[in-house]
């Protein structure tokens, strides 16, 4: 099967996360998804960081791996049967593509008043650290 695909599971790499518990922990994850060709996802309860971002090895010639003998320990793991190409669609718990979701997340989660408050706090804070400048 892999001869027919261009190598989709060597294009991201996925990491878990700690559970977020508070406003701090949502919001690492909110500067997380800030940038470019990141996303989170929660499976099973579980959180992940999605980076999606080729891997040096992948030759886009023939889209085969140039290291395959000495490839990492989790590109041997993985299997056809179920990847990238021939697996069911993902069945994510959540799915953040980008910061205005999670920050949408998080009024909800939390609350607006709450946001706007804790907001106001933080920019408080950096007007007096800029002060003492
Ligand atoms: S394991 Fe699946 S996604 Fe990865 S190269 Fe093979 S067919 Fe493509
Ligand atoms: S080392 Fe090889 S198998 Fe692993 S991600 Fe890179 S190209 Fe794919």
């Amino acid at each position: 099967m892999c001869t027919k695909c261009t190598g989709l599971c060597c294009r991201y790499f996925a990491h878990p996360l700690d559970d977020p518990e508070d406003w701090d922990d949502f919001d690492d994850i909110r500067w997380y998804l800030a940038h470019e060709d990141v996303s989170v996802f929660v499976e099973d309860g579980d959180w992940y960081i999605n980076v999606k971002n080729k891997c040096r090895h992948l030759s886009e010639k023939d889209y085969k791996c140039a290291i395959y003998d000495k490839r990492p320990k989790i590109c041997r793991g993985y299997t056809e049967d179920t990847c990238d190409l021939t697996g069911d669609n993902y069945d994510y718990d959540l799915h953040f593509v980008n910061d205005t979701q999670m920050e949408e997340y998080m009024k909800i989660k939390f609350g607006q008043k709450v946001f706007e408050k804790l907001e106001k706090k933080k920019a408080n804070k950096s007007k007096t650290r800029n002060k003492k400048k």
